[in-house]
């Protein structure tokens, strides 16, 4: 994208809800932008948690049953790596990159995000202004140490002796870095994630149902707060009736008209 892109608007005017959310986003002065699997849909990444998909077919492995037992660990990586195709293949989309072009311009100071993907950190938005709530899929640590692990060593070792890795420098057990079901939110996180909703004047909810707590009540929270609450998203969400805006199409296209990106 060069600069020039980035600065143009569409020729045509922006049809209704695309224009309330041009108006809300240019009169704010600290925008939070919330992100959910919605977005990276448009990336391929399925969304693991709607009807059909990967995670209503298979039971999930929770992060009790993950430490259980040695059989348990080696099915979780096994999906992992099963998985890793989509994951390597996916890259940022247009709506990604406006979401990175509303922080570029200083409009965002972060982004919170229910999404394990990495696909803000690749549209060019600084690790520090990611705020994880399940964490990332994209690397692993060590459960004792913290140690980093990256996923294609640890696959490479894991198709040649079939075991579940293991931190070198502890011992300890390596997961991949996402929050599991049954695992602790991530403290610090989770805070930030508050602060950066209650210091926020416009609160964009981007491609969430709004259905998964407790990251969902931060929209609630922002607008309690006073904050505007702008909703977009394909479908309509429990949210919508308290919204100053709402907007339901896909995510790439009402993002990249509203902030001028391609
Ligand atoms: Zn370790």
């Amino acid at each position: 994208m060069t600069p020039e892109n980035g600065m143009s608007r569409a020729a045509a005017p922006l049809e209704d809800d695309l224009a309330a959310l041009a108006d809300l986003v240019a009169a704010a002065r600290r925008v939070v932008v919330f992100t959910g699997a919605g977005i990276s849909t448009e990336s391929g990444i399925p969304d693991f948690r709607s009807p059909g998909g990967l995670w209503t077919r298979q039971v999930p492995i929770d992060f009790d049953s993950f430490l259980a037992s040695e059989a348990n660990r080696q099915e979780s990586w096994r999906r992992r790596f099963e998985s890793d195709a989509i994951f390597r293949g996916a890259r940022p989309n247009r709506g990604h990159r406006a979401v990175a072009e509303l922080v570029r311009r200083g409009k965002a100071q972060c982004v919170i995000t229910q999404n394990i993907d990495g696909l803000h950190q690749a549209s060019g938005i600084g690790d520090d202004q990611v705020i994880e709530l399940h964490g990332n899929s994209t690397y692993a640590r060590c459960l004792d140490c913290d140690a980093r692990y990256e996923i294609e060593a640890l696959r490479v070792a894991f198709e040649a002796d079939g075991r579940s890795p293991r931190c070198g420098r502890c011992g300890g057990l390596v997961k991949t870095a996402t929050i599991s079901f049954g695992q602790a939110m991530p403290e610090a996180a989770m805070r930030r994630a508050e602060t950066e909703t209650l210091a926020a004047d416009l609160f964009v909810a981007v491609g969430s149902s709004l259905v998964v707590f407790p990251a969902a009540g931060f929209p609630a929270l922002a607008k309690q707060n006073g904050a505007g609450l702008a909703i977009v998203n394909r479908d309509p969400t429990h949210l919508d009736a308290v919204a100053d805006v709402v907007v339901n199409r896909s995510i790439g296209e009402a993002l990249g008209a509203v902030v001028g990106v391609e």
